[in-house]
């Protein structure tokens, strides 16, 4: 039987997910992407923006016309009623139950051999405890890395955010049981682990913060395994986190949600952290790691965005040379603080400036893919594809591998050089010295 694990939104959805798809393996289900046929489809959506909700909606029609369609997220949990209308195979599980659909596999399995249909088994599951931090995969049917959730919900209350109205409070899974959950993933066989949460930086566990997982983890982790971060909000960035980050087996690839340029609009929106503040997390970061790739996050259009607070934006974009930059341009989500705002930047105002923030961070990423020609690097190995390799490097970087290794396999760390850019391809060549062990 085919099961669809369908995915929008941030990694900690992601990392959810594949431990949702992992949980069917085991039970000896076939995991199969959005094209193909499928008997079962979970769709894990996302609030952040009213394009991923669109998305989702869309998504959901097409899958509830295929198959049995179980519904969460974000999304499924602000907005039940209206995604419960969207088809008759439709059923919703809010984010208290989402962790229990890692136990539907073997539920649906127990109804079939009792001779339930496939929908009366996927209705009638929900009864078995499960915490948001029972993801535990231990294979990826959708990425080659492994995910990590050490965290979840924020106690942050950005008035245009309503991912903390869906998530709750902040919380943290234990030391120790990360390290365990990390030492099993080394055991079988990954030499990368990405940690993700909802707010990362607000981990917390009897006082040690994100910097002090992170010494526990590179205390007991080989010196093969490598640690990214999903993304780090600037205001819970501290002295220990940044220490920590020197150690080389911490990817040199940092995602900071920055949303604005301008302190005006910051504090406007409710955001806990100046640009000042932010220009000494970003030098510490060039300090700690050699150019390494920073993407950031920027809203355009938010209330109040003067073409002053735009400039100040750009001014500081241009100034600090991001790798890479995710424009979102403003769309005001329901039940926030910044609903129904009365200083509301004109639609067409707020896509020109998405438009030119978007053609500068296309610049911003093929100056950073220049500028590494000839630099050495490391890469897990991701696919191959006629006679070449492609994976992706520890500073981020989608690379291609025109003569690979013969003792290559996927999840494989190896080192090199970077080569030029690929002609009609959005990724830079890489030679291959050898295997990181
Ligand atoms: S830090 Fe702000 S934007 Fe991020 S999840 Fe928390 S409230 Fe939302």
């Amino acid at each position: 039987m085919n099961v669809c694990v369908y995915t929008l939104g941030c990694r900690l959805n992601q990392c959810e997910s594949e431990a949702i798809a992992d949980s069917f393996a085991q039970e000896g289900f076939a995991i199969v992407s959005e094209r193909v046929p499928s008997d079962l489809y979970i769709v894990n959506t996302c609030t952040v923006t009213s394009k991923a909700e669109q998305k989702a909606r869309r998504m959901i029609r097409k899958f509830c016309e295929q198959g049995v369609t179980l519904v969460t997220g974000c999304y499924a949990q602000v907005n039940s009623e209206e995604l419960s209308a969207l088809g008759q195979r439709l059923i919703i599980v809010p984010l208290s139950k989402k962790a229990q659909l890692l136990k539907l596999a073997k539920h649906i399995n127990s109804c079939l051999l009792a001779g339930f249909t496939l929908d009366e088994a996927a209705r009638s599951f929900g009864d078995e405890a499960a915490s948001p931090f029972d993801y535990d995969a231990a294979t990826f049917s959708y990425h080659s890395r492994a995910y990590l959730k050490v965290q979840d919900g924020c106690d942050n209350s950005c008035a245009y955010c309503r991912v903390h109205i869906a998530r709750g409070e902040a919380i943290s899974l234990d030391v120790a049981t990360v390290v365990e959950r990390a030492l099993s993933l080394q055991r079988a066989g990954f030499q990368e682990i990405m940690l993700t949460g909802v707010n990362l930086t607000m981990y917390d566990h009897q006082g040690s913060g994100l910097g002090g997982l992170l010494e526990a983890l590179l205390s007991n982790l080989s010196s093969s395994m490598r640690l990214r971060l999903s993304s780090m909000e600037p205001d819970h960035i501290d002295a220990r986190l940044l220490d920590v980050l020197s150690d080389t087996r911490m990817q040199p690839h940092f995602h900071i949600p920055i949303q604005s340029g301008s302190d005006r609009i910051l504090k406007r929106v409710d955001r806990n952290y100046t640009i000042e503040e932010l220009k000494q997390i970003l030098e510490h970061l060039r300090r700690v790691k050699d150019d390494p790739f920073i993407a950031a996050d920027f809203i355009t259009g938010l209330p109040g965005e003067s073409e002053a607070d735009f400039a100040q934006t750009r001014d500081l974009i241009l100034s600090q040379e991001f790798a890479a930059l995710h424009i979102f341009p403003f769309s005001p989500r329901p039940d926030t603080p910044l609903a129904n705002p009365t200083d509301r930047v004109a639609e067409s105002v707020r896509d020109e400036r998405a438009k030119v923030l978007r053609a500068v961070g296309r610049t911003l990423f093929e100056r950073y893919q220049s500028r590494q020609v000839g630099q050495r690097g490391e890469v897990i190995l991701q696919n191959r594809k006629g006679g070449s390799w492609y994976g992706v490097s520890g500073n981020y970087l989608e690379v291609k591998i025109d003569d690979p290794p013969a003792f290559g396999r996927e999840g494989m760390l190896v080192a090199g050089r970077f080569g030029p850019v690929v002609e009609g391809e959005s990724c830079i060549s890489f030679l291959v010295e050898r295997q990181v062990v």
